[in-house]
């Protein structure tokens, strides 16, 4: 068919295959540049429509669409739901028996398959039948996975670059929930289409409300925000394994139906957790980032961070599990400078741990924001939110300032008489006028600063510490045990009566959204 045939068809067939009348906002553009033959990038968030991009052309187009998907597991769903609605579609892997797989090799020369999903690792057995005269087109899904700038980077998929290579009349298309700038150069790079049209699809999910709050006393007040909607599915995210098994077990204690989720389970336990979840047996799921991809649940009201996570893109990844039916849905995220130390733990050593740590640097400085987050979020992507959100923590409740001058002379103070050699919780403690070990046995007891801070709790010197260290008066040295050290600002509010402002503690701010929430 010629293109403006083809360009006839397309709403016929996607009403006919499936029962929708209208694109939705750059599906009908990204098809049709397929159709062209050209290559294309699509960002889409998730639930956003990525699937008909590649789908519906594969049934205008002659021959079989390629689909390269990360997950085999998912990929029979896929194919299930392709079928029921009339679509000949079939996934390959190289465990098939022999007999299967030569029905599917019969079926693409015959013309009659129009989408064959394969995971990455299979595609060498899929030689015999990637030429041009079988091939229609190659959508590669998850394709941020193709990256080490992505935050999910799957070796198999580095293979890919030869397709274009191999195939250079056949059209391309690449789709992805998340990538950043950096991030879409490079997957143009690497699958040698550097030359694509990029669909970029609008990240704003409006009925995602965002929170952020620092990380004291998390358990309890993750409690208390389940036991105001007990009905409700959500995800909790944590760091490790030990992590998700805790905090279910924790909130089991209180009666809450919670289950944990991590890849050290076996792979039927896993299946039964997903199930659950997704069936509403289970309402609450406290997993590692393992759990999620591809889950096609449409009613997750909330996805709670009790860990940061390692980057903005994942983040934002995680928390759009939430609200895929377009109802009001929470996205409430825990941060405390522990989390970033683990983290950058991890990357320590790592081929990129620069862009790593400057990547983690971004998600640290988002959750500590005094701005809107939404604007902050989207404008990591590329996109400008002209006006403040209205839902998110800093719109709902916008921090107040006070002068804290003194409080920072104070903690300041305590900072250099420690010899810049001390972490944070030591430098409270000696605040305090603590009696324990550590302060007693280094002669803390005897410094100007000892106990000069006796009326602060613990938990608010933290707050305002970790206020001061975002606005630079001072900061942690991760090479020498997390000491807290002085910087050219320290001595301008210590020496030249320089004003600090700082908010009020989280106490307060709880209070104040409990009262706004309902
Ligand atoms: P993604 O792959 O981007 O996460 P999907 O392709 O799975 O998203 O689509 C998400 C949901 O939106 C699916 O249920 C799909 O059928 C639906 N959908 C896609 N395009 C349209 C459309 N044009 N009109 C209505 N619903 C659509
Ligand atoms: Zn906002």
């Amino acid at each position: 068919m010629a293109v403006n045939e083809l360009q006839e068809q397309l709403y016929p067939t996607l009403k006919k295959y499936f029962g929708y009348e209208k694109f939705r906002p750059q599906q009908e553009k990204i098809i049709t540049t397929v159709l062209n033959k050209e290559d294309a990038l699509v960002i889409m968030p998730t639930g956003g429509g990525k699937s008909i991009c590649f789908q519906l052309p594969a049934l205008l187009f002659e021959g079989v669409t390629i689909v390269i998907s990360p997950l085999i597991a998912l990929m029979k769903d896929q194919v299930d739901g392709l079928r029921a609605n009339g679509i000949e579609a079939a996934f390959f892997n190289s465990s098939q028996e022999a007999a299967e797989q030569q029905e599917i090799f019969e079926k693409v020369s015959q013309q009659k398959l129009k989408l064959l999903y394969v995971a990455p690792e299979s595609l060498s057995a899929l030689n015999d039948i990637l030429k041009p005269t079988y091939i229609s087109c190659i959508a590669i899904d998850e394709a941020h996975c193709i990256s080490s700038w992505g935050h999910d980077f799957r070796p198999s998929y580095q293979q890919l670059g030869f397709l274009k290579k191999s195939l250079p009349e056949i059209p391309i298309i690449a789709l992805t929930a998340t990538a950043d700038k950096a991030t879409r150069k490079d997957i143009l790079q690497q699958l040698n289409i550097s030359h694509a049209s990029e669909f970029i699809s609008s990240f704003d999910r409006k009925n995602i409300e965002l929170d952020v709050r620092p990380a004291t006393d998390r358990v309890a007040q993750i409690i208390r925000f389940i036991e105001k909607r007990p009905d409700e599915s959500g995800i909790i995210y944590c760091l490790s394994r030990k992590g998700t098994e805790n905090l279910a077990e924790k909130l089991q204690k209180k009666g809450i139906e919670a289950t944990a989720y991590h890849a050290g389970l076996s792979f039927d336990d896993r299946s039964q957790v997903q199930e659950d979840f997704i069936f509403d047996k289970t309402k609450i799921v406290c997993a590692t980032v393992a759990f999620g991809m591809g889950i096609d649940k449409s009613n997750v009201r909330f996805v709670i961070h009790y860990n940061m996570p390692k980057n903005i893109e994942a983040y934002y990844q995680e928390i759009g599990r939430a609200g895929r039916d377009g109802l009001p849905s929470y996205a409430l995220l825990f941060h405390t400078y522990a989390d970033v130390i683990q983290l950058r733990r991890f990357t320590e050593g790592a081929a990129n741990e620069q862009l790593q740590n400057a990547k983690l640097e971004r998600m640290k400085q988002f959750a500590e924001a005094t701005d809107c987050r939404r604007k902050i979020l989207l404008g990591y992507f590329g996109e400008l939110l002209a006006e403040n959100c209205g839902n998110c923590d800093v719109c709902k409740n916008p921090p107040e300032f006070f002068e804290g001058t003194v409080l920072a002379q104070k903690i300041l103070s305590c900072i250099a008489r420690a010899k810049e050699s001390e972490p944070a919780g030591i430098i409270i403690d000696i605040l305090r006028g603590a009696q324990n070990q550590a302060v007693l046995e280094n002669g803390y007891a005897e410094l100007k600063t000892y106990g000069i801070g006796s009326d602060v709790s613990w938990r608010d010197w933290q707050h305002y510490l970790t206020q001061l260290i975002n606005q630079g008066y001072c900061e942690i040295a991760f090479h020498r045990k997390n000491a807290l050290q002085l910087t050219e600002f320290s001595k301008k509010v210590l020496f030249e009566n320089q004003q600090v402002f700082l908010t009020k503690p989280q106490a307060v701010k709880e209070q104040q959204a409990q009262q706004t929430s309902t």
